[in-house]
């Protein structure tokens, strides 16, 4: 990912219940750089991050991490990488 963009930086990890009811209230207000935040997140259980990267470096970022097995692209949320969720699996609900 950082052949094509050097500049690729991971810009969330964990985050605390506390911000992510932070992003849904900015959403729900209409922040448009929030995208549609979940009622609750990986994020909060420490099983995603997200990059800040050109869209070429993010597509190929996505593409390997698919290879390694996590989860697809989320459209509209290109930064955000998660592992991949059996049906019935892992829920960041189930853990919170
Ligand atoms: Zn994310």
């Amino acid at each position: 990912m950082q052949r094509v963009d050097p500049r690729a930086t991971v810009t969330a990890t964990w985050r605390s219940r506390q911000t992510q009811e932070c992003l849904i209230a900015a959403a729900a207000a209409g922040d448009k750089s929030v995208h549609q935040p979940a009622a609750h997140s990986l994020h909060e259980i420490g099983l995603a991050f997200d990059v800040s990267a050109t869209p070429a470096a993010l597509a190929v970022g996505h593409a390997l991490w698919q290879q390694w097995g996590g989860a697809a692209q989320v459209a509209g949320d290109a930064v955000h990488f998660a592992p991949k969720i059996a049906p019935g699996g892992l829920t960041a609900e189930a853990l919170l």
